[in-house]
């Protein structure tokens, strides 16, 4: 077993894109439960790495396993999304004219395959799911309101709920707090926090307050590789770190 009980195995990654070294010899692994920050400079290749885990990029070399049976290289985008591999891209993309339990609702019957007529009903444990996610992603109060008339922050949410809906085992988010006012910033650090243990999540981040107020294992990605990993103080107080934030 290649993977020692990790959810998400990654090692000797590479990627290139008309010779340029995208990704360059990656290694980095996800303990099951773990909330695991992950910065860098732009063009560090954090988008690059998630677009490899949910099968949008092929690696030229490497392995990628999730869990320890699953070797992602032999499936394609939307059976990794099937397996339960969420990935939330930065802006919010929910559906503005329904309302935020119907958002839940469409996302649910989408990967359960079902119609997405309303009148298919949901069976009773679907509905406790989606009160639960409600509570959850602190939007419990505004079920019936229409999505498009929530705060950039709710939307941003509730679209992690359309995710949580379809209970993944691993999510990615890409810099879930960009433009969030401070107060929705800490409730989205609440919120991950209760995530963690029940699922296992990779955020893209660059907000360090935030990051410090979760306070997880942080990678720090250059060039395509890991080029150090520790908590924020530790990686902060590395002279490469330094160096590449400050001396570019
Ligand atoms: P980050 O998300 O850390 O800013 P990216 O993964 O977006 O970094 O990009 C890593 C590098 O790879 C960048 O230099 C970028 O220009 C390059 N790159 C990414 N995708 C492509 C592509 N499809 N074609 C060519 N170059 C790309």
């Amino acid at each position: 077993d290649v993977t020692h009980g990790r959810i998400l195995y990654l090692e000797d990654v590479h990627v290139s894109f008309d010779g340029f070294k995208a990704i360059n010899g990656l290694n980095l692994d996800i303990a099951p439960g773990e909330l695991r920050c992950i910065i860098g400079p732009n063009g560090a290749g954090k988008t690059t790495m998630m677009d490899i885990i949910t099968g949008k990029t092929r690696p030229d070399s490497g392995t990628v396993y999730f869990g320890s049976t699953i070797d992602l290289l032999r499936y394609k985008e939307p059976e990794i999304a099937a397996m339960g591999i969420g990935r939330k891209f930065q802006k919010p993309t929910v559906f503005e004219e329904l309302s935020v339990f119907e958002n839940l609702e469409l996302a649910l019957k989408t990967h359960k395959g079902l119609a997405a007529s309303m009148l298919f009903k949901l069976s009773g444990t679907q509905n406790d799911r989606i009160a639960e996610v409600l509570h959850t992603i602190h939007l419990a109060g505004s079920v019936t309101r229409q999505a498009g008339l929530l705060s950039h922050g709710q939307k941003q949410w509730l679209e992690i709920g359309m995710l949580l809906v379809q209970e993944p085992k691993l999510l990615l988010l890409d810099e879930p707090v960009a433009g969030m006012t401070d107060e929705e910033t800490v409730r989205t650090a609440e919120l991950f926090l209760t995530l963690k243990g029940k699922h296992s999540l990779m955020v893209v981040e660059h907000d360090m307050s935030f990051i410090d107020t979760i306070s997880e294992k942080v990678t720090v990605l250059c060039d395509g590789s890991v080029l150090a990993e520790g908590t924020l103080a530790e990686v902060q107080a590395d002279e490469r770190v330094i160096e590449v934030y400050l001396g570019r």
